[in-house]
């Protein structure tokens, strides 16, 4: 268990915005850094990588102190899935353990459409959203009896961003996710 490989990404992302690295920047630097990061799964904290048998969770891991990026722990108990959603700012998601899917959505005239098939993403694997390059998914344990992990990278405090949620029919509501804990993970631990 090293928690330093995780303060090493916080650090490096820390610097990509200081440098003032735009959306692109970020979504281009931070990927093989995230891919490391998902090669070496030895730096979670237990409290981080636990299901709910009822919710999907997601949980705080670092939230950059001028909300510029936050990163969350996804953990999906067998059969769990988000509704379908939108994230309003630029997003990587890493799967960490087990297998994530995905669909994607798009808004076309007030009507929800699906844009390709059905994505699946086995650890190691690294998705994508933002407003500019589709934002629009639902996503769901690929495993059928075992939870999953995956890493999420955001360009912002997704946990209080005002964005939505869509029923099939296109209806829009108003959603800020939250956290599931109200602790993060020590990272200057030894
Ligand atoms: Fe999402």
């Amino acid at each position: 268990m090293s928690i330093r490989l995780f303060r090493d990404f916080v650090c490096e992302l820390t610097n990509l915005a200081d440098q003032g690295s735009g959306e692109a920047e970020m979504l281009g630097a931070a990927r093989p850094m995230l891919s490391d990061l998902l090669a070496r799964d030895t730096w979670l904290p237990d409290e981080f990588a636990r299901p709910n048998e009822n919710f999907y969770q997601q949980y705080l891991l670092h939230c950059d102190l001028k909300q510029r990026f936050s990163i969350v722990s996804f953990v999906w108990g067998p059969g769990q899935e988000t509704p379908i959603h939108d994230h309003t700012v630029w997003g990587l998601l890493g799967v960490l353990r087990g297998s994530e899917v995905s669909q994607r959505y798009e808004m076309n005239e007030g009507e929800l459409h699906e844009t390709g098939g059905l994505e699946i993403l086995e650890a190691g694997a690294i998705d994508a959203v933002s407003p500019t390059i589709g934002d629009i998914h639902r996503v769901r344990n690929g495993r059928p009896n075992k939870p999953s992990v995956s890493i999420h990278l955001y360009g912002g405090n997704i946990g209080a961003i005002s964005r939505h949620a869509f029923k099939g029919d296109g209806t829009v509501k108003d959603f800020t996710s939250g956290y599931s804990l109200e602790t993060v993970p020590n990272l200057w631990t030894r």
